[in-house]
């Protein structure tokens, strides 16, 4: 009993355990009848257990009756109730086995047959001895009494059946339940216990004859009755299939055309653009909004190709799509295209796309919808834009160039005949100074203007990008060699020297560039810029405004520079370190005036190591202090040997050059100090060379410690002058006693040049400052002669003489000793160009 509850099962039991005491009451009744009582019973009974296999429908419900009643109620007007109950158990237990496959309903249903029947049987027995009693008419009484009985049997069992859903469900017995299935059925009972009476009047009348010619009869009624509703429900059951097919298709029809309705609604006046296109791509309707958005004729577009609206980027796009939703693929993907309007702006739209089959035209096409992200294309550029470039110049940032470094590396390696690359990493020499002395704003110009300079000396397909401050690289593809590079190193190098107007001032650009090249195999972006970084850095080194190509010698040198600076603080303390001294003449007599100290380090794997690698070093690590105190004393004690040799050379100076953080360093003016003094030597005969940037970078506190060098007596010289940003203000408020032209513009001097006009400047301004103009570098016999046209004081220069060590410097000036004279000092006879020592 599985869905059976408490109240329920009880129930169940109740009924079962009355209703089999019932059937052996009745059993115990029946069981001293005569042969012929218990052959009618028989008979009677399986009669009722045959009818009820064939049931009768009830037209509109689902009760149904049997013919079998007709014998059960003969059975009781016959034979009593006790026969009754005995034959409606066994047909129920018929009817129940034909409807249910429960065995709950297979025991419970008879029982409830035998009790209805045989309460109902005994009250219609009572009451039919009632009224005989009453003399009311017998016949009349039989057939009203089996009526009323039919009635109230069938009450009674439906009361009993009713009963298990209820109490199942907890609900309670309503009056409904007695009467609410009545109508036909009720009739049917009615009608079956009046053709019982019938039979059983006849059967009083004209014996059991009667009723065997009436069963035939009967039998054929109820079994024509049977299978005629049988055939009437199943067309009943056709029909009604076929009614709700029809009313299917019906309701199909209609959401169809409602759908249609919404879909050419939605179709037309959607927000977003939307086309139907056949499969060979002609738009075969548009709807307002993408006619808009592309500007379609207001005409139907038919003979119109969608890819005319597309940029031809986007077309391959948009057909791998078709193609792909062709072939039936349904995941919704959606791709962007650029379209181009009809005016031939551009519009940005996602599309996405499916087929179509207009219902009845069966023709499939594609719909698709489209709309305009063109606003979203544009913030994502910008926001790409503004991440991968510099917004002061507008060129790639940093970032960027790592990106296109990447992809020519990679390009490279994946090809090893390819055209190589190079990278050019460039340095602006001057942006400190003119940040510093001229503000901001004019740096930024100086800034834009030469990343304008640099862009315009470049190849379309070079990249030129600004990687932070004044540092800019280039990235040159192509196939460009080492020539080519070297070429356009000097043509970046010609593009920034020409003059530029900033803030009313003009200014020439220089910048220091290191060059590499993909030959060396780079692996990585960092590895290049690592590279072209440390060549840049001694282009700087090597006195700026020049370009350095990378070779791996060059990395060996500096590639660990922290070996190098412990190697370095090494050879300080062990004063492993050594000075070669460059004699500086006067430009008019050609006499010997000093030398300028210059440091050298022999380093013991890498050999000669240039000052313009390792001072910035020494100044790096902090070592430079001791550095210079080294050059400083060993140069004073060394003049001072010098000088005692012959008071011929007792006004001989000495040069030595200091780095902007020995200026920082608080004690410098003792410093310098103490070495004069260690050597007992005159201040005046010490000249301290300051370079113009490290002067110009450090104004203000220079200023004092100038004013106290000079007050000292030592004499100052302000170094590779011209490639810094001095003003005149500035230079005639400084203690100077002389200013040293840059090699640079030596170099490149010849007649009427530019050089020549810069270098008449300097000596213009530094005669009417009262300072000596020194022009370093001279190489040749025609740049001494033009420099002394052009009114230098004094020269230096290989032409002169090399930097010597102090072994040189002593028979150099051996040399001069063995002449005499009053020309004794001369180391070039200035009019016949000819040298006396070197
Ligand atoms: P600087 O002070 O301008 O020194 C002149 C440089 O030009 C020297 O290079 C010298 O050898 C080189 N030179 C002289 N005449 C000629 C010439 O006719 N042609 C060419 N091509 N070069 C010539 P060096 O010795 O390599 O020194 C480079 C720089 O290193 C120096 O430039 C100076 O700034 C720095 N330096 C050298 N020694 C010291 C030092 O002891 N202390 C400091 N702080 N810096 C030093
Ligand atoms: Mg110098
Ligand atoms: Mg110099």
């Amino acid at each position: 009993m599985p869905d059976y509850n408490r109240k329920a099962t009880f129930y169940w039991w109740l009924v079962v355990i009355c209703g089999g005491l019932i059937l052996v009451h009745c059993a115990h009744q029946l069981a001293p009848m005569s042969d012929t009582v218990w052959l009618q019973i028989v008979l009677g009974t399986s009669m009722a257990m045959i009818a009820g296999l064939m049931p009768v429908r009830v037209a509109g419900s689902t009760n149904s009756f049997t013919a079998g009643e007709i014998f059960i109620f003969l059975l009781l007007l016959l034979h009593g109730p006790a026969a009754a109950a005995v034959a409606s158990a066994l047909e129920a237990l018929v009817g129940a086995c034909r409807t249910s496959k429960r065995w709950t309903s297979r025991i419970a249903s008879p029982a409830m047959a035998a009790i209805a029947m045989f309460g109902t049987g005994s009250l219609l027995q009572a009451g039919l001895d009632l009224g005989a009693k009453d003399g009311l008419t017998a016949d009349l009484l039989t057939l009203l009494g089996a009526i009323a009985f039919a009635i109230a049997y069938f009450m009674a069992n439906t009361v009993l059946v009713t009963m298990v859903p209820r109490l199942k469900r907890n609900e309670p017995l309503r009056l409904r339940d007695f009467f609410g299935s009545f109508g036909w059925l009720g009739v049917a009972y009615a009608g079956n216990a009046s053709v019982a009476a019938f039979l059983f009047l006849n059967m009083k009348q004209s014996g059991v004859v009667a009723v065997i010619a009436a069963v035939p009869i009967i039998a054929i009624l109820l079994t024509s009755g049977h299978f005629f509703f049988r055939r009437e429900e199943a067309a009943e059951s056709v029909r009604k299939a076929n009614d709700a097919k029809a009313e299917q298709a019906a309701r199909h029809v209609l959401e169809l055309e409602s759908s249609e309705r919404r879909f050419h609604s939605a179709f037309t006046h959607a927000s977003i653009g939307m086309a139907l296109v056949s499969f060979n791509g002609t738009i075969l309707q548009a709807n307002q909004s993408l006619r808009t958005l592309l500007g379609l004729p207001e005409a139907d577009p038919h003979s119109l190709l969608l890819r005319s609206y597309l940029a031809p980027e986007s077309i391959a796009i948009l057909d791998a799509e078709l193609e792909r939703v062709r072939d039936g693929q349904r995941q919704v993907r959606g791709v962007e295209l650029l379209c181009r309007h009809q005016n031939g702006s551009d519009v940005w739209m996602a599309i996405h796309c499916g087929s179509f089959a207009e219902p009845g035209s069966g023709e499939p096409c594609f719909i698709l919808q489209m709309h305009d992200v063109s606003a979203r294309r544009r913030a994502e550029s910008e926001l790409q834009h503004i991440a991968f470039h510099d917004n002061l110049t507008g060129l790639p940032n940093r970032h960027r160039f790592h990106e296109h470094l990447a992809s020519a590396i990679e390009f490279a390696s994946g090809n090893p005949g390819s055209r190589p690359f190079g990278v050019l990493f460039l340095d602006l020499d001057r942006f400190k100074l003119i940040n510093d002395s001229m503000g901001h704003s004019a740096g930024d110009a100086f800034l834009q203007a030469a990343a304008l300079r640099i862009t315009r000396v470049v190849r379309p397909s070079d990249v030129v990008a600004r990687l932070g401050g004044d540092e800019f690289a280039i990235l040159a593809r192509d196939g460009i060699d080492e020539a080519g590079l070297r070429e356009l190193a000097n043509r970046l190098q010609l593009a920034l020297r020409e003059p530029m107007h900033i803030d009313g001032v003009e200014i020439s650009a220089t910048a220091s560039i290191g060059i590499t090249m993909s030959s060396i195999g780079y692996q990585s972006p960092e590895e290049v810029l690592r590279d072209a970084d440390t060549a840049m850095y001694k282009a700087k080194a090597s006195g700026k405004a020049r370009f350095e190509v990378f070779d791996v010698s060059l990395h060996a040198q500096v590639a660990n520079r922290l070996v190098l600076e412990a190697d370095l603080r090494r050879a300080l303390a062990e004063e492993k370190l050594t000075i070669q001294y460059q004699p500086l003449i006067d430009m008019k007599s050609g006499a010997l005036v000093g030398f300028e100290a210059l440091a050298r380090w022999h380093h013991p794997t890498l050999g000669h190591v240039s000052p313009a690698l390792f001072i910035p070093v020494a100044e790096e690590s902090g070592s430079i202090i001791q550095l210079t105190d080294f050059i400083l004393r060993r140069a004073c004690r060394q003049l001072a040997k010098w000088q005692a040799r012959n008071p011929r050379f007792a006004e001989l100076t000495m040069h030595v050059n200091v780095a902007g953080n020995d200026l920082a360093s608080g004690n410098f003016v003792q410093r310098v100090s103490d070495a004069v003094m260690g050597a007992r030597l005159r201040a005046g005969h010490l000249t301290i060379e300051l370079t113009e940037n490290i002067l110009m970078e450090r104004l203000e506190a220079a200023k004092m410690l100038l004013d106290q060098l000079h007050e000292l007596g030592v004499g100052l010289s302000v170094d590779d002058f011209g490639t810094g940003y001095s003003s005149l203000s500035h230079l005639s408020n400084l203690p100077i006693d002389s200013l040293k032209i840059d090699r640079s513009f030596v170099e490149n001097l010849a007649a009427d040049s530019k050089e020549a006009a810069v270098i008449r400047a300097i000596v213009l301004l530094g005669h009417s400052l009262d300072k000596q103009v020194v022009a370093e570098g001279i190489e040749t016999q025609d740049q001494l002669a033009q420099l002394r046209e052009l009114g230098c004081d004094v020269a230096q220069g290989y032409l002169i003489s090399r930097p010597l060590d102090e072994a040189a410097v002593d028979s150099f000036l051996d040399r001069l000793l063995r002449r005499s004279g009053e020309a004794a000092t001369n180391v070039i006879d200035i009019r016949s160009r000819a040298t006396f020592v070197g």
